[in-house]
């Protein structure tokens, strides 16, 4: 099927209404829709057109709004690159898509050779294109690569019906809204921030876009933008209500999503005190964001949810067979918001994609109301002597020690048990370790699954989502046991 681009749908309805704001500018969808056709003039005299791939590196700015809309316009396939990859990270995945145009932003051309650069692609353009204002929404539209926190990263492929069809089971969800205003905090490289993107200009609402996350500037966007949606990480959030205090929230703001990794329920019933109604979600880049949300009317926050509307979940054995409520085994997701496959990965894209079933590599579990608890990555899952040991469940323990700011908590080799946990902490300020950490796990937790040892460290390694990487946790868990052994 045909779809008209939302900009200029946008310009036709309502022009004056804003769509874009970054930075104290803003861009009613008449200007937006005015600078989309230049830059789609521009991305025409480079030849650019259906199904070419165009690799860019950037930080959130508002010429990647321009670019992804004119791309659109023209056929083209998005594909944005982590901006916090080196050189040598990138170059295979330049290699993977092979694209016909690698832009980035100025500050960034130096990790890319060759890269034009972002922000004079339309400089000299006119705003004459001969690009219509509609595509088919099946092609795809953009190539994403995962942020790789499970080995090397593939580059999911969705399509504008993914997109659309995740704004419409999430607006099913949170209710109908005259005009959002998102927070755009989330980089636009992430599923996330183009859900956010794409959403905003299907809803003909605004982008609050962001740079990068600081708390300040959130609250702010909240105070005096008008934000009336978000969406954060568990850390992102709790420096937002840090940064609050005691302020209350203006009525503008409706809610956040909160999800992207585990959720501490203690965390959700902080915000939810604060006067800000925080939802969990559970999302993933091949399932175009958000699967399972909780419903704004009973949210707790100790689910992650149930499907939105449209979009099934199961959860199967190791054997591949569905089970039954309250049974733990592996997340499948089925709905019109799947990728259609990874980019040039036929082996991959079998292994993942099955009778229309995704799997996800999450375990969790579906309560008698169909809600999701997440309890762990495949890959994450810890298990010591057959027993399955859940990382968040040991942090979520951790977490409420007073001397405790943050933690994680791995698996690594054990001759005896096969695996064993190790607990990776980061201090309170002004906080020793304390000597009772596994009296205290011992309290709530079984003695096996009681860390068998803790490390402290300053902060622990996260990625550019903010995800912990597990990887070099356990690599480093496992030099210092090599280290011991040895000593
Ligand atoms: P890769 O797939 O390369 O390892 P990634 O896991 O970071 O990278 P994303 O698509 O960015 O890929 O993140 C999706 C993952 O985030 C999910 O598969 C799940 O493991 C985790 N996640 C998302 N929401 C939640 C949640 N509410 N609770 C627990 N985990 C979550």
């Amino acid at each position: 099927m045909r779809v008209t681009c939302p900009i200029h749908e946008g310009a036709r309805r309502h022009p004056d209404a804003e769509a874009l704001r970054f930075e104290g500018r803003a861009w009613t969808y008449g200007a937006l829709d005015a600078e989309v056709a230049r830059w789609t003039a521009a991305l025409e005299s480079r030849g650019l057109g259906q199904g070419d791939r165009v690799a860019l590196l950037s930080t959130s700015h508002p010429a990647v709004a321009f670019l992804f809309w004119a791309l659109g316009r023209v056929g083209a396939v998005f594909a944005p690159l982590n901006a916090r990859l080196t050189g040598a990270e990138l170059r295979p995945l330049l290699d993977a898509i092979t694209p016909r145009l690698t832009l980035a932003l100025e500050p960034l051309r130096d990790r890319l050779p060759g890269a034009q650069s972002l922000e004079s692609l339309a400089e000299h353009a006119s705003g004459a294109s001969k690009s219509l204002q509609a595509w088919e929404e099946d092609l795809p539209r953009v190539i994403l690569f995962t942020s790789g926190t499970t080995g090397r990263p593939k580059g999911a492929v969705l399509t504008e019906a993914a997109f659309r069809a995740s704004c419409r089971a999430s607006s099913a969800n949170l209710g109908a809204h005259p005009a959002p205003r998102w927070l755009g905090t989330l980089p636009l490289f992430h599923v996330g921030g183009l859900a956010m993107l794409t959403r905003t200009a299907y809803e003909g609402g605004c982008l609050l876009l962001h740079e990068r996350f600081d708390a300040e500037a959130v609250n702010r966007a909240i105070d005096t933008e008008g934000a009336s949606h978000a969406s954060f990480v568990a850390t992102t959030l709790e420096r937002v209500l840090d940064a609050r205090a005691d302020r209350s929230l203006p009525d503008t703001f409706r809610c956040a999503l909160i999800g992207g990794g585990p959720v501490p329920t203690a965390l959700l019933t902080r915000a939810r005190a604060a006067g800000l109604r925080a939802l969990q979600t559970y999302g993933l880049t091949e399932a175009c964001s958000q699967v399972t949300t909780e419903r704004p009317d009973e949210a707790d926050g100790r689910t992650a949810g149930p499907p939105l509307p449209g979009l099934e979940v199961r959860i199967v054995g190791t054997d591949g067979v569905p089970l039954d409520v309250g049974q733990e085994g592996d997340v499948e997701v089925r709905g019109p918001t799947l990728m259609a496959g990874y980019w040039n990965q036929p082996a991959a894209t079998h292994e993942a994609l099955h009778d229309g079933w995704l799997r996800t590599r999450d375990v969790g579990v579906l309560d008698a109301r169909g809600r999701l608890t997440l309890l762990s990555r495949r890959t994450d899952l810890i298990v010591r002597g057959g027993e399955n040991l859940y990382p968040a469940e040991i942090e979520a323990v951790l977490a409420n020690h007073p001397a405790i700011a943050e933690s994680a908590v791995v698996g690594v080799p054990e001759p005896h048990w096969g695996e064993v946990p190790v607990a990776f902490v980061v201090l309170r300020p002004g906080h020793a370790l304390p000597g009772d950490l596994d009296v205290w796990c011992r309290q709530s937790l079984a003695r096996f699954k009681v860390p068998s040892r803790f490390v402290v460290l300053e902060t622990l390694p996260r990625n550019a989502m903010s995800k912990v990487e597990r990887t070099v946790l356990r690599r480093q868990a496992m030099s210092q046991r090599m280290y011991q052994a040895g000593s």
